[in-house]
């Protein structure tokens, strides 16, 4: 890093302390863009570097709910509205106890330039709660969504913040959550929220898109070399919406996927996971991996010690949290004959590990780029909301598969053109990074 971005990179730190994933986010974008700097300086002008830093605005409010026993909790609720040059704050709301302002300042700064790689007209923001929905019952999950809604409401809109979902967010949160906007505001604006039921103002493939998305850009990479998913061994974490739907595609394209987990352990399943049991589990009954063990029979064994980067692979799609893969399994996986990686979830390799697969030649697709498919198809949800229309499965499905083989290129050429071939990390960070820089040069000093 030259000394003028390592400047400023120093003064986000110190501004933010404490702040650890929104640091190793910011220092990843932060590393690859000197050659930006050096072709055309006024991109990381220290005034543009630090604006696109500050979040245009941070909310924080308090969220007081009762429980089935009729006690009183309160949770904190975060929106994060980070950058707007582009169009309307776009990202989701994550429901997880490990949820405090640098997460959401981590995902809402990887959302700019992953909303910017799209090429939909999408600003950046991130927002959610400590809550942590485990365990609790249906009613509990919508006093809390309501109470959330009953402050955002007044932050949020279809032309101004726009939320989805993330962890612990699905189409049931995001149902009571536009149930509750519509109750306060008597307005039924569909573009408010994406990611909901497909039955009101949804779109098909949204719940599919992240996990699909990912393998759409795992297979461009792996074209690029020669190769498919054709007979690649797979190992993927998570068991949420974006595990499950890569482990779907990756199959339908050949591959056998030979791992789920969740935060009790994992499962390796020699014959292949059963997509549709999986489902049925995680999905359907709100149940553990183990149960998948339990019901799957003599291929099947479970792990709850460890760590799935354990098995070995060729592709490994870590699709379940941040810094989940650290150099200690980079390394054992890149020794095992590891070929390709793409992120499903965001930010799940460390820096560290980051470095090592890029290092042995092993492709390796960030999440900004590789899971942009969520938030993409969120952006044609929109579309088909302010033109009250609906589109077919094959019809979105198709304009989905065309945006990632955009990323993907737009992502390589660039890496190309500004001399770091193959390098997708830089690739992204450059091409989204301009593309925000653009549009804020152009609309003055705001
Ligand atoms: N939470 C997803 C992401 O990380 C999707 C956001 C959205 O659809 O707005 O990109």
């Amino acid at each position: 890093m030259d000394a003028h971005l390592l400047e400023v990179r120093d003064e986000v730190f110190r501004r933010n302390p404490g702040e650890t994933e929104f640091h190793q986010a910011v220092n990843e974008v932060f590393d690859t863009l000197a050659p930006l700097s050096a072709r055309h300086p006024e991109y990381t002008d220290a005034a543009i570097l630090q604006r696109i830093c500050e979040p245009e605005r941070q909310i924080i409010f308090r969220v007081p709910w009762m429980d089935d026993a009729g006690n009183v909790q309160i949770n904190r609720g975060f929106r994060v509205e980070f950058n707007s040059a582009l169009g309307p704050y776009k990202g989701g709301l994550r429901f997880h106890p490990s949820v405090y302002l640098g997460i959401v300042k981590f995902l809402g700064f990887e959302q700019i330039f992953k909303n910017a790689l799209t090429g939909m007209p999408i600003g950046g923001g991130k927002g959610g709660s400590d809550f942590d929905p485990r365990g609790r019952s249906d009613n509990e999950v919508m006093r809390f969504c309501q109470s959330f809604m009953t402050e955002l409401y007044r932050h949020i809109g279809e032309y101004t913040d726009v939320p989805a979902g993330d962890m612990g967010v699905g189409t049931r949160e995001i149902g009571y959550l536009f149930g509750q906007y519509k109750r306060i505001t008597n307005r039924y604006e569909s573009g408010v929220l994406t990611g909901k039921g497909t039955g009101w103002g949804g779109s098909l493939v949204r719940p599919e898109a992240t996990g699909y998305g990912a393998v759409l850009f795992t297979q461009e990479m792996l074209k690029t070399r020669g190769q498919s998913f054709d007979g690649q061994r797979v190992v993927i974490s998570g068991s949420g919406n974006v595990a499950i739907n890569a482990i779907e595609k990756a199959q339908e394209l050949g591959a056998k996927v030979v791992t789920a987990s969740d935060s009790g352990g994992y499962v390796v399943d020699e014959a292949g996971i059963d997509v549709e049991l999986l489902r049925q589990i995680k999905e359907v009954e709100r149940g553990r991996i183990s149960d998948y063990a339990d019901r799957r029979g003599a291929s099947v064994h479970y792990v709850s010690e460890g760590n799935v980067w354990d098995v070995d692979c060729t592709v490994a799609l870590p699709s379940a949290t941040q810094n989940e893969l650290d150099d200690k399994a980079a390394r054992r996986l890149v020794e095992s004959g590891l070929i390709a990686v793409a992120e499903g979830a965001n930010m799940p390799c460390t820096s560290e590990a980051a470095s090592i697969f890029q290092e042995a030649n092993v492709l390796f697709g960030p999440g900004k780029a590789a899971n942009a498919g969520g938030v993409a198809t969120s952006a044609l949800e929109m579309q088909q909301n302010a033109s009250r229309d609906a589109w077919s499965f094959e019809y979105t499905e198709q304009r989905l598969t065309d945006i990632m083989v955009g990323i993907h290129d737009r992502c390589f050429e660039t890496a190309d053109k500004y001399g770091m071939p193959g390098n997708y990390v830089a690739g992204a960070n450059i091409s989204g990074f301009k593309k925000v820089a653009d549009a804020m040069l152009a609309q003055g000093l705001i």
